[in-house]
């Protein structure tokens, strides 16, 4: 069944003016079309922005409490429609069906714990240098926010940016991923049931030069929020800087597993092979290094060799399956082209490293679980990121090699240790140059309740997530009571 996709303006479904539209193809079979999406330009962007700063007087006054409650009510909804949306998602973009569910119920999760903060969104007060003088501050709404999100987490990104930016009092424009409008519209349709008003959300689908880039650039909209590749979010924050305005920029990674020598070698294999090729090794946390102490190097690759070979790729509506299809074409070569990168420049390809088009792989982009040894921290196999069912293995001979591999990335989002040494555990929580870092687990599987993002490369200093988020989404006062009935001057009349 094919999903027909409309904008959401000012409370209207309602096709582009341009009357374009773009299919989406099932990426396990590329004949089944999953979606029909509008391809909109700048006057739809235009249209919806103006919906939203309209719209924004009004809700921002609605008492946070109650903002909170329709967020609630938007999980409850998609909590009941959790088995429908997952499958719509597998369909869309090709994650297993488990994973799908999951990324479903982080947006539930994330519902749960902002429509809480409905209740606390607090400032602070303190002590004043004169007599008779309060001091406070307080959170405030930033206006009209652009989102503009990646097709991986189809649900569950949209959903840390939009209840957080509702519950503040802000209203907003979605510009999904030209790969996942229908994910995003379910989603979308959870807040409108729940009560919404009119015109406080809106989405526009298109591409992203013309569509997302149109609405980065509106003149009505105070701050973006952005996940996505470092290519586009650094052509966002360009923009963004020209134009003074807030930006939160969430993009790309290149995670490593480190496996030190006294670690549970099993436990390690079990970590390394959902961080590889869970969703396909399609995460912005995916682990695409492992960096192993030369101790273990070889028991270590024997166990996981033997473990990835057992893997099975197919369509992830089947609950067998591990190993789903690479969201498109373009994304398959690719991988295809950087397994090319890898072998002409010296790595040994130890596993895979084949496009898989034969039998029931015939019409879908499936790619092999791929594993390179003899990796260098210099080949571009282990620096650049691939953002499909690879890993590269590189050889260290010392945690301090480890912790320097590790950090030698131009990005910074998820990191991971194994090791039984508790000593080592703190020091490499205290080095590790990321956002994240895990011990004695694999580089995804964050919640909802710590910040999300990273350092360096991959973000610029915001974070999703936690109660970090607020930070984004509000801007501070900070007020002063003079109940002295008399002029006092601070600094002076002291
Ligand atoms: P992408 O950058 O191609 O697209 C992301 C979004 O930006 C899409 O909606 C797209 O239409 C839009 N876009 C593209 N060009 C634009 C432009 N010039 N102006 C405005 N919008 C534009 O990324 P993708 O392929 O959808 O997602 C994969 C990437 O996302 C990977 O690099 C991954 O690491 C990253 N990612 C990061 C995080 C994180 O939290 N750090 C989370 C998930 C994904």
């Amino acid at each position: 069944m094919t999903v027909n996709v409309l904008n959401l303006i000012n409370g209207t479904w309602c096709a582009s003016r341009t009357g374009r539209t773009l299919s989406r193809e099932n990426p396990a079979r590329a004949t089944e079309v999953v979606s029909l999406a509008p391809i909109s330009d700048a006057s739809d962007i235009d249209a919806a922005v103006k919906a939203a700063v309209a719209a924004y007087p009004a809700w921002k006054l609605v008492p946070a409490p109650r903002r909170g409650l329709m967020i609630a009510e938007a999980g409850r909804i998609l909590s009941t429609r959790k088995e429908e949306i997952a499958t719509l998602m597998t369909r869309e973009m090709g994650k297993p069906i488990a994973e799908a569910r999951g990324d479903v119920q982080e947006a539930i999760d994330t519902a749960l714990l902002v429509a809480a903060q409905g209740r606390f969104l607090g400032g602070e007060t303190v002590p004043c240098e004169l007599p008779n003088k309060f001091g406070m501050s307080l959170r405030q709404p930033v206006g009209p926010c652009g989102l503009v999100t990646p097709w991986n987490f189809p649900v569950a990104i949209p959903s840390w940016k939009i209840f957080p930016a509702l519950v503040c009092g802000n209203t907003v424009v979605l510009k999904p991923s030209e790969l996942t409008p229908a994910c995003a519209a379910e989603f979308v349709k959870a807040l409108v049931e729940a009560g919404i008003p009119s015109g406080v959300v809106n989405m526009v689908c298109g591409l992203g030069e013309e569509a997302g880039a149109a609405l980065v650039a509106h003149p009505g909209i105070r701050a973006v929020s952005f996940t996505g590749s470092t290519t586009t979010g650094s052509l966002i924050g360009e923009t963004c800087g020209r134009l003074n305005r807030k930006v939160s920029l969430e993009m790309g990674g290149k995670n490593a597993q480190i496996v030190m020598e006294d670690a549970d070698l099993d436990l390690a294999v079990e970590g390394a092979l959902w961080g590889a090729f869970g969703t396909t090794g399609q995460r912005c946390t995916a682990t695409s290094r492992l960096i192993l102490h030369a101790s273990i190097h070889d028991a270590f690759m024997s166990k996981f060799l033997d473990r990835v070979k057992k893997l099975v790729v197919g369509d992830g509506l089947d609950a067998n399956v591990h190993v789903a299809p690479l969201v498109s074409a373009e994304q398959r070569d690719r991988v295809a082209s950087y397994v090319e990168i890898a072998v002409k420049e010296g790595a040994k390809l130890a596993l895979g490293g084949h496009v898989l088009s034969s039998g029931a792989y015939a019409n879908g982009y499936f790619f092999e679980p791929t594993v390179f040894t003899g990796v260098t921290r210099t080949m571009r196999i282990a620096r650049e990121e691939v953002f499909g069912p690879v890993i590269a293995a590189i050889k260290v001979s010392s945690f301090d090699e480890a912790v320097s591999v590790h950090n030698d990335t131009d990005f910074g989002l998820s990191s991971s240790i194994y090791t039984r040494d508790v000593n080592r555990a703190f020091t490499a929580i205290r080095d590790l140059e990321a956002g994240i870092t895990y011990v004695n687990g694999p580089t995804i599987g964050a919640e909802v309740q710590l910040p999300f993002g990273g350092v360096k490369g991959t973000g610029n200093g915001h974070r999703e997530a936690g109660m970090q988020v607020y930070e984004f989404y509000t801007e501070w006062k900070s007020v002063y009571i003079d109940h002295s009935g008399r002029l006092q001057r601070a600094q002076i009349d002291t």
